[in-house]
């Protein structure tokens, strides 16, 4: 006898192996060398967690118990995968495109990303998984009794067994399935260590199965002929339980939490389902090969009473087939661990992504904007979740104290997972399918399933008997075996029958009934029309042709030289020699954090996603692009206005620099024009005094001549000072203005006879007196000033023989305009904007003005609000004066 021992060590090695096998090929996945990682085969391999250890070793059992009825658990994934694998393919197609997690995260986003829904769904996975995984365990523990039977240490063993089983395999999880939070959440040491599983469970029915044929039975044809003698040979079909059984084992196999992991969220190619579609059925098909064989063997060589769901194990060994004993025990913990590890992962991955996470995200009130922190509170919550789910597995274990009535879970779990299928297919095939109809048909699913089976079966404690036999409230349409009066019906058929067709049809009348959200919709019409929008069967598994598409994109986005280096330090970092990059899930993940600097998150994901066409552009990527964009557009739109002010800046401060230029030269000009008009006189001056102070014997009129000049040139003087200093106060600003009333003739007249008093020849002044009686309002002694200035410039400039000036007052455009027009040879047209600066002469030194006179005239007119121009095209200088706007009274 094997001693129990010996089976720990082989467990314990056995298990080691395992860790093994799924840490190198982690770590070769990471790597990016996972090439056969990724084969159908492994694929292929990694859906037999179908076959869990009720299956293994139950299969055999229930042959032993109901005959060919086991055969429709093999019978509903046959006939899903050979008759509808066009719908996987659009499941796992839109698994990839919506890059789900999990199905309660396909059915969440599918129905405009509800986590009501969600929350649902994995409360369902839960209650429907919890005890299958206890299922798994007591399955174990009850294996290791049978060698543990004529051990000393057995009994100690019955005991701990299930507590280490549960707690090693959460290490496991929590070890291989929570590594790393990978975007694709695909877990390649997990599903390779399933894999190498499958074939170990394989060999060990066929070792089995074999032995009992040609060891025990004596060959195929002598089994036969014991098969054609028992009972299990009879074809007694039950047809409502085949083609239930058939059925939910065909939903299960779809809506198992595990199964989706398998089949669609760690799958790496869509064109794996095309060879899983040959190749499942043949496994399933080998796996179920020697039940009956085995069955029919064991009732006749075993002592009656003997548990037939042992008899994989039991047989072998009742033969002293020890070895083969232990393979075949193997293979039975692989069934059972295998199942263990991908259910917890996946369901943690559930309960954390929809329970945990949000209830986190709510008690920091939003404040999970740093993404490090969110991430390590995500595998934080994901390796509690396993230790969770295994522990309430285990303590499922230990209350329903591991009898029979764990045996007959199995099917009640598939019938509760179940449904979960209206709202699935639903939601892939029917665009009119909401989230409303999703919950409403989810809850009367799920609440028939718990009163009509779940309840009952799971013994009085729970489910009065009076309630069994009266119905519920003592109402006899009420019973959970025989709701609405429908009696007669095995259980099972009956509870299935009513959960699912009012399941269905809730769902379908309360679809039709509401009105989808815009993000339902939107959701509805990519799950539906999947196959338009996205990309065909590649995966990130990508060629080098992506890699130089992937190069341009982000040479575009990163610049040349930088997108250069990257990629080829990326290659080296690969080992390979060639130019570009392998495009490996890890070289995907880093280009897209190094692009996402440039663009957003959401569009490096979403640009990446076009080109390797792992995935398509969901929705909500569409919309964070789409912030992302406006986010852009505000801000380069703020860039472009800050710009803008700038170059107004800019030239603004060109123009003041130009100015204070032309300031600065015009000061250099007027300083040198002063001097010069000081010189003048100042040297008359000198000349003269010397003369009268060093000359004797002057003659009185030659002295008084003398005296004359250096009077009349301290006179120009101090004019010229009196108009320097008159025009500094008013380019300053510093005048203070006398505005008072008074008439517009008054102040011609003034200004007139001021000007032309002494003068020699004076000039003819023609007037309109009538026109010049207006009242204005204004500092009439500065307009004086300036009427007197053009008055006098008449006078000294004007070279006509009779020379004459004409004054008149028009009105231009509601504005009193004074005009004095001479008759003389006026100002050349390029002078006429000139003769306003200082110091500017045409006709020179004539009449010895300094070049003042109209710069002042000019700068008075602005201060009183007015205006002074030439007026060209008169017969000779004409300038006009524009009093100021609404300065004039009344014209009387
Ligand atoms: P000034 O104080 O030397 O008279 P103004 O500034 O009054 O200087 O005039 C500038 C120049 O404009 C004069 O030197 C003269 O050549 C020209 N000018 C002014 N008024 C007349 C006019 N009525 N006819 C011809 N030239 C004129």
């Amino acid at each position: 006898m094997t001693s129990l021992n010996v089976l720990v060590a082989v467990c314990l090695s056995y298990v080691v192996l395992l860790f093994g096998v799924a840490f190198a090929a982690d770590r070769l996945a990471s790597a990016g060398r996972s090439t056969w990682l990724r084969s159908p085969l492994v694929y292929t391999l990694s859906l037999s967690i179908y076959c869990t250890a009720w299956t293994f070793y139950g299969a055999v059992g229930y042959a032993a118990r109901s005959g060919l009825e086991f055969v429709t658990i093999y019978l509903g994934p046959t006939l899903v995968m050979i008759g509808w694998w066009w719908g996987l393919r659009k499941l796992v197609r839109v698994g990839r495109s919506q890059r789900v997690t999990s199905i309660a995260d396909l059915i969440s986003s599918r129905y405009g990303k509800s986590n009501t829904l969600a929350v649902c769904v994995t409360i369902l996975a839960v209650i429907g998984v919890t005890p299958y995984i206890a299922l798994q365990l007591q399955s174990i523990t009850l294996s290791f009794t049978i060698f543990a039977e004529t051990d000393p240490a057995g009994s100690y063993v019955e005991g701990s067994s299930a507590f280490w089983v549960a707690a090693g395999l959460a290490v496991f999880a929590i070890l291989f399935g929570t590594r790393n939070l990978d975007a694709n959440e695909r877990h390649h040491g997990v599903v390779t260590a399933v894999a190498i599983e499958a074939v170990v469970k394989l060999i060990a029915l066929l070792a089995v199965g074999v032995f009992v044929v040609w060891g025990i039975a004596g060959g195929v044809f002598d089994t036969l002929q014991r098969i054609d003698a028992s009972e299990i040979g009879v074809w007694q079909v039950d047809h409502g339980r085949w083609a239930t059984i058939t059925f939910l084992a065909a939903a299960a196999f779809v809506c198992l939490p595990r199964m989706f992991q398998v089949m669609v969220v760690e799958n790496d190619d869509e064109r794996h389902l095309r060879t899983a579609a040959w190749a499942f059925p043949l496994y399933l098909m080998l796996m179920s090969l020697f039940v009956v064989p085995i069955a029919v063997v064991g009732l006749e060589i075993l002592p009656e009473g003997s548990n037939p769901d042992l008899f994989v194990l039991t047989v072998p060994l009742a033969q002293g087939q020890e070895m083969l004993a232990m393979l075949s025990f193997l293979g039975g913990f692989s069934s059972a661990t295998s199942m263990v590890i991908v259910a917890a992962m996946a369901l943690s991955t559930m309960v954390s992504n929809h329970i945990v996470m949000p209830i986190w995200l709510n008690a920091k009130g939003g404040g999970a904007s740093v993404s490090g922190d969110v991430r390590s509170v995500v595998l934080y919550a994901r390796r509690v979740s396993i230790a969770a789910v295994l522990a309430l597995g285990y303590f499922y274990y230990r209350l329903s104290g591991g009898g029979a009535a764990l045996a007959s879970i199995g099917l009640i779990a598939f019938a509760g997972i179940a449904q979960i299928l209206p709202a699935l297919v639903g939601g892939l095939f029917w665009r009119g399918a909401t989230r409303t109809g999703a919950l409403v048909g989810l809850t009367v699913g799920f609440v028939l399933w718990l009163f009509t089976l779940l309840l009952p079966g799971m013994g009085a404690g729970v489910l009065a008997p009076s309630v069994i036999e009266q119905g519920l409230w003592g109402l006899s349409w009420l019973r959970p075996q025989a709701l609405f009066g429908i009696e007669g019906l095995d259980p099972m058929v009956h509870s299935v029958m009513w959960s699912l067709s009012l399941n269905s049809a809730a769902f379908c009348i309360a679809s039709l009934l509401s009105f989808p959200s815009p993000l339902e919709r939107l959701q509805g019409a990519q799950f539906v029309n999947v196959f338009d929008h996205s990309a065909g069967p590649r995966g990130w598994s990508g060629s080098v042709a992506q890699s130089e598409d992937l190069m341009i994109m982000s040479q575009r986005i990163m610049g040349a030289r930088e997108a250069q280096e990257f990629f080829q330090a990326e290659a080296k970092a690969q080992g390979s020699r060639a130019y570009f990059p392998e495009p490996t899930p890890a070289f995907l993940e880093r280009l897209e954090r190094e692009l996402s600097g440039s663009v957003g998150a959401a569009t490096a994901h979403a640009m990446i996603g076009q080109i390797v066409g792992g995935s398509s552009v969901s929705v909500e990527d569409l919309l964070a692009v789409a912030d992302e964009s406006a986010q852009l557009l505000e801000y380069s739109s703020r860039l472009e206005a800050k710009s803008a002010e700038l170059s107004r800046t800019a030239h603004k401060l060109r123009d003041a620099n130009e100015k204070l230029t032309q300031i600065s030269l015009q000061k250099d000009a007027f300083l040198s024009q002063i001097s010069h008009e000081l010189r003048t006189p100042m040297t008359s001056i000198r000349a003269f005094s010397e003369i009268l102070r060093d000359t004797d014997g002057l003659e009185v009129a030659e002295k008084t001549r003398y005296a004359a000049i250096i009077h009349d040139e301290a006179m120009r003087l101090t004019r010229l000072l009196n108009d320097l200093l008159d025009l500094s106060v008013l380019e300053n600003g510093q005048v203070s203005l006398n505005v008072t009333e008074g008439m517009l003739v008054d102040v011609i007249d003034r200004a007139s006879s001021t000007a032309l008093t002494g003068s020699i020849n004076p000039l003819k002044l023609r007037r309109n007196r009538a026109t010049e009686r207006i009242a204005i309002r204004t500092d009439l002694d500065r307009l004086t000033q300036v009427f007197i200035n053009l008055i006098a410039n008449a006078q000294k400039y004007c070279e006509a023989h009779e020379p004459t000036l004409s004054i008149s007052v028009h009105d231009v455009g509601g504005q009193v305009v004074v005009d004095f027009v001479d008759n003389g040879n006026g100002i050349p047209p390029h002078s006429q904007k000139m003769v306003f600066e200082k110091f500017a002469r045409v006709s020179a030194e004539k009449a010895g003005g300094a070049g003042l006179g109209l710069a002042i005239c000019r700068e008075i007119m602005q201060r009183l609000g007015g205006n002074v121009t030439y007026l060209p095209g008169q017969e000779g200088g004409a300038f006009r004066v524009s009093l100021p706007l609404g300065l004039e009274i009344a014209a009387q």
